[in-house]
This record gives C-alpha cells, structure tokens and sequence, in this order.
C-alpha cells in the first residue's frame, strides 16, 4: 500500500497520543517500522542513553521517494487505509503517528531507498519541518537517525533517568523483539560498544541462548500447543530454573510484545507450587490467535490489549504452559537411563505412563511435584504427573539430612557447631567403651566429646545439624547402633542415620506452603528420594490409573 493520510473517521476510531515517552520508545517505533518492512537485519545504536543519538537501519523495502514526506505528516501511513483494516491487520504499526512524533520531539534525518528505485532520498526535519531533501546513495532498505531528544522538552529530558538506565530500557526492548523475530538480525551498539548480536537463523533457543546466555537456554523447555481458538509457543524455564527479577517475562501476542495482567497470571497459575516465594520464571511466549479476538487500538504504544475472550485466553496459556512443565516431569525420571544407553532409547519414553500402577513407584528419580497441601499435620500431599502422592515428612527429610551429612563427611566437609558452653554427659562402662573405639570416627562427623572426670565426659563440638536439646538422646542413639547386633550396616551409615533421624522435623508439626515446598525440592534432588534411611518409604503413590479405577471411570 502507498502512504495515505487516515481519513478524519479513521483518525477519530484510533487511539492517539503521545507514543514518545523515552528514548526506548523511539527504539521501539523504529524497530517496528524495519519489522514492519519486512528486514532481516535491524541494526541499532545509541549514544548517551539514546538523548544524543539513536539510528535504526534495516534492508527492509526502503520508501518510495514521491513518499518520503507524506511518512512524516500525522495519521499517514502505508499499513491500514479503512475501518477495517483496523479489524485484521498483521503490522505492529497503523497509526501512522511514530515518524512525526518523533519529529517534533528531536531532529530526524532518514535515508531511504526502495527497491527498483535508483538512487537513495536523504530529508532532514529540524522541529517537524523538513529542513534538506537530496538524493543520495543507500542499498535498499531505510536508515533513521534521531539527535538531541527532548533538546526543545526540558520537562521531559528531567524525567529521564540515567544514561545506564535508559541505556538498559532500550536494551531490555531490543532483547524482547530479537525473541520474537529470531530469523532476524539484530545487533545493538550502546555507546560504542556491541552489546547484543543475535544470529537471525531463525531458532528461538539460539535467539534465547543470546540473551539468557547457552546453558539457560538449553534448559528451557519447549511449549507448543494449540487448539481452533489459538496456539501457543515458545520456550519456558522449568522449576529448577528461575530468576529473582519478574522481567524475564516476555509476552507476545501475534509476534507483537505486550504486557498483559491476563496473560501473566495465566503463567504464574501454570508454575503455582512449583517455585519458591520471590522467583520467577523464564517465559518466552506467543500466543497467535485472529486479529479478531483482539483489539491492540486500546493504548499508543501498542503493549496493550484487549482479548475478547478472556477466559479461553488464560485456559490456552495456562494449559499450553502446564502441560510443557507436566511433560518436562515425566520426562525426568528417564533421565539416568538415556544417558546410559544413548539417546537412541528415546523411544522407550511412552513407558512411563504405561507402566503397571503400584504403591510404591518402581522409578528411583522424582517427577516435578505440585504441593497441595498438609494431611494430619504429618503427610504432604502433592500432585505429580502420575498421580497423587502423599509424602510422609519427617521420612523424606530424614532422608535428605542422611544423604547430606554422608556427602559432607564423604568430603570432609563436615558442618560443625562448637557448643559455648560443653555439655557434659553421664556415660556407662559399655558405653565408654564404645566412644574409646569409635572417637575417630565420631570426629569425622563432627563429634568432640573429652573426658571430664569418672565416666563423665564434656561435648565440645557437635555436628551442626544437632539440636542441643536432645543431644544427649542422639549420642545415646548412635552409641546403640554402634553397638548393635546389625553387622551388614557401615558404620557411617549408621551414625548419619542417627543424627538424620533426630534432627530431621517430626510428624505432627505444622508446615507452611514454603517449608513443604523446600522439602519437596530438596526431595527431588535426592539420590534415592522414595526411602528413607532406614528402607522404610517417603511416599505412597496412587496413579492416576488406580484413581480412575477405584472411581470407576475405567473398565
Ligand atoms: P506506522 O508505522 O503506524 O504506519 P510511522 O509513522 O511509524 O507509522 O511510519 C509511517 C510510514 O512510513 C509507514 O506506514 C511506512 O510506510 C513508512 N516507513 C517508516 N519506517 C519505515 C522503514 N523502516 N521501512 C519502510 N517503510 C517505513
Ligand atoms: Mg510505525
């Protein structure tokens, strides 16, 4: 479509306004115009925090020069000419009002050359008027540049932050589109130097990998869902993986960056109990649905809008996004046996869910689980991808405790707690005994106990897991199992299994969300986390097949 000015009717149905409230939104209006025209490459700098200069240049399709000038008059544009276009339009722009706002707020001067013209139009606008017009040489494509921004709007300029700030606003912005347009190059120079650089080869991972760096990348987890209504892609970070900062959520509707309460809500449901209070996901998401089902003419600068259908909207997302996580879970416990058997086992994924329903779970690792809840002040109960587990709390941290104390004196990296003041305890001759032969080995955990008259003796130093209220209970346990009939035990084992037992928190105390969910993650990190120490289980599992079965929804 040529340049046209809006008609007045248009005009009066678009909702215009000042679309220039930083440097960041001159980035921001550029890049969608290069977008708009179809670029493979956007190249972007600025200096000063964008207040002394900001360029934007692509390889797009260039203007035509009989339409370089209408490009700076208000309401004209090449995007929409007609009410309704404004119902099905696929450009980020429309509005026709980007080019002479910025005009009027800095000097502009473009260069453009459209394909099958000869020569390139060079126009300079001081103060919304065009103050050059010459013929110049450019490959095809459009280059603006933007100097001294505010210089005439001291109210304005005293608004702005610092340079490393506006700096960082106009980074954050071009690191949302270079998501969102992978086979597209971008790069950005601040201050001279390169400070974003995508490859534009079309993979969003590698885009990711850019901007989260390659290991964040990899982890990510692959979202792709989608129903008649809409569909839903990208990538998400799984429970393992999040951020302290919110603003690794970047939210795309038909490729355009939004926020969206809606939509963000529509995330955090999907990852609810699954994060720790205060961290956030990583979230790269676009949701394409028709022009119809949305309105982007609600605000100028085009990040926000409005869904018709907002249920069905949260519904998709929330669903495409859990099932992503779901699906990552189930994965997991294969894990270990892939990598012993090479990627080529592959296949043997659908076994998971096909296997027999049984109590215990055959499979050692733990799927990601969702906490539910507290029963009886003693068992967690949480959802997983296979079902309904209720954990037994006090037997899932015995279990983590016993796995950290072994791995910490494994490394002699012991935690211990120096008591200020010695606790001096009562020992009996057969108990003597055993400290006399097994002192070296208490040490090794952490143990300092010295001997303080007849057959008393002073604790000086304890592992830093023990509990000075019941330290003499646990150092009368260990001294039993030392001495027990139980010969096929380690020594070792049986001391860990002592201190894990006596420190870990008993059945019957009440946990907060935090605290099970702390539990849970910890759990899941566990080496063997489905028994405890002692061999007796953590969790009892009811698949969803036995549910669907003592239900009667299967045959
Ligand atoms: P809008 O993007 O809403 O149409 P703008 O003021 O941003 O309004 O741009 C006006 C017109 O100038 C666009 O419709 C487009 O035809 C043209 N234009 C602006 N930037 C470019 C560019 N980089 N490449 C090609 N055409 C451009
Ligand atoms: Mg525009």
């Amino acid at each position: 479509m040529p340049i046209e000015v809006l008609t007045p009717e248009v005009v009066s149905k678009i909702a215009a306004g000042e679309v220039i409230e930083r440097p960041a939104s001159v980035v921001k209006e550029l890049v969608e115009n290069s977008l708009d025209a179809g670029a493979t490459e956007v190249n972007v700098e600025a200096q000063g925090g964008g207040v002394e200069l900001i360029r934007v240049s692509d390889n797009g399709t260039g203007i035509p020069s009989s339409e370089v000038e209408l490009a700076f008059h208000r309401y004209a544009t090449s995007k929409i000419s007609d009410l309704s276009d404004l119902e099905s339009f696929s450009t980020l722009g429309f509005r026709g009002e980007a080019l002479p706002s910025i005009a009027t707020v800095a000097e502009v001067e473009i260069l453009t050359r459209a394909a099958g013209e000869p020569v390139g139009s060079y126009l300079c606008l001081r103060k919304g008027e065009i103050a050059a017009r010459e013929s110049r040489a450019r490959a095809q494509g459009t280059t603006v540049t933007v100097h001294r921004l505010f210089r005439y709007f001291p109210a304005r300029l005293k608004f702005l932050k610092s340079r490393a700030t506006e700096n960082s606003h106009i980074a954050y912005l071009l690191s949302q589109y270079a998501l969102i347009f992978p086979e597209v190059r971008f790069s950005l120079m601040l201050d001279k130097r390169t400070t974003l650089h995508t490859p534009g080869d079309g993979g969003l991972r590698n885009a990711t990998s850019q901007i989260y760096g390659v290991e964040t990348a990899q982890r990510m987890l692959e979202v792709k869902d989608g129903d008649a209504f809409a569909s839903v892609s990208g990538l998400v970070s799984p429970p393992s993986l999040s951020r302290t900062s919110h603003n690794c959520l970047s939210l795309f509707v038909n490729r355009r960056w939004i926020r969206s309460p809606l939509l963000t809500r529509a995330v955090e449901q999907a990852y609810h109990g699954l994060l720790m209070e205060g961290k956030h996901p990583i979230v790269i998401l676009n949701l394409s649905l028709p022009g119809r089902e949305i309105d982007v003419n609600v605000h100028p600068t085009k990040t926000n809008i409005k869904f018709h259908q907002e249920q069905a909207v949260f519904a998709t997302i929330e669903k495409a996004v859990g099932g992503a996580l779901r699906q990552a879970a189930v994965a997991k416990p294969l894990r270990p046996l892939t990598a012993m058997t090479g990627s080529y086992q592959l296949e043997s994924l659908p076994m998971v869910s096909e296997r027999e329903p049984t109590l215990t779970a055959p499979l050692v690792n733990l799927p990601v689980l969702r906490v539910l809840g507290q029963l009886a002040g003693t068992y967690i109960v949480a959802e997983g991808p296979e079902g309904l587990y209720l954990i037994d709390q006090h037997a899932a941290h015995e279990r983590i405790l016993y796995e950290k104390i072994l791995s910490q004196r494994s490394r002699g990296e012991v935690e211990v707690q120096g008591l200020l003041e010695p606790m001096s305890i009562e020992l009996s001759p057969r108990e003597e005994e055993i400290l006399n032969s097994n002192r070296e080995r208490l040490a090794q955990f952490g143990f300092d106990i010295e001997p303080f008259g007849t057959r008393s003796y002073l604790i000086r130093s304890v592992p830093a897991l023990s509990d000075r209220a019941n330290l003499a209970e646990v150092v009368s346990a260990i001294f039993t199992s030392l001495d027990g009939r139980d010969e096929t035990t380690p020594w070792e084992e049986k001391i860990a299994q002592s201190l894990a037992c006596h420190a870990a928190i008993k059945g019957g105390q009440q946990l907060s969300h935090e605290e099970m969910l702390a539990l849970i993650r910890q759990l899941e990190g566990a080496a063997q986390p489905r028994t405890c120490p002692h061999g007796r289980p953590t969790m009892i599992q009811l698949t969803s097949r036995q549910l669907e079965k003592e239900f009667g929804r299967t045959g």
